[in-house]
């Protein structure tokens, strides 16, 4: 069993902020921002790419609620909401989980840079994409 299924069987400790039938949501051991919270299916799905629609919109839904109550209670002035899928994307762990990142300001624990790739054929992909 992975570690989110033992933290959702209650097997192993941690700091859960909200729970329902479907979903749970923890306090991330190594807090980035105060707050930086994980959100994630009840039951084992690797990633976003093997998560049920209807589950995935659970998920989101949970994830702007909490997002609201972030940004309130903790005085956030922002967040970042995103997920890594598979290892390449920097999943570590392989249950499926959205990262709530609460940023107070511009220089703290987040570092996301958008670098261009400047030989990108947008016309190639768009043509694959749309197909
Ligand atoms: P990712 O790299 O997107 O797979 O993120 C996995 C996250 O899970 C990391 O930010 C870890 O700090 C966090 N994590 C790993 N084990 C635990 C745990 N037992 N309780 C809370 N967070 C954890
Ligand atoms: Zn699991």
């Amino acid at each position: 069993m992975c570690i989110f299924c033992k933290i959702i069987n209650k097997e192993i400790p941690a700091s859960i902020v909200y729970e329902d039938e479907d979903v749970c949501a923890i306090l991330d051991l190594a807090q980035v921002t105060d707050g930086h919270t994980l959100v994630m299916p009840k039951d084992h799905f690797e990633n976003i790419l093997d998560c049920p629609p209807v589950l995935l919109s659970k998920i989101s839904s949970v994830t702007q609620m909490l997002s609201k109550q972030i940004v309130t209670k903790l005085n956030a002035k922002g967040v970042n909401v995103l997920t890594n899928a598979n290892p390449v994307a920097g999943q570590t762990v392989m249950h499926f989980h959205v990262h709530i990142i609460p940023r107070y300001s511009a220089e703290d624990g987040l570092i996301l840079k958008f670098k261009q790739n400047p030989e990108a054929d947008i016309k190639r992909i768009e043509n694959i994409l749309k197909k």
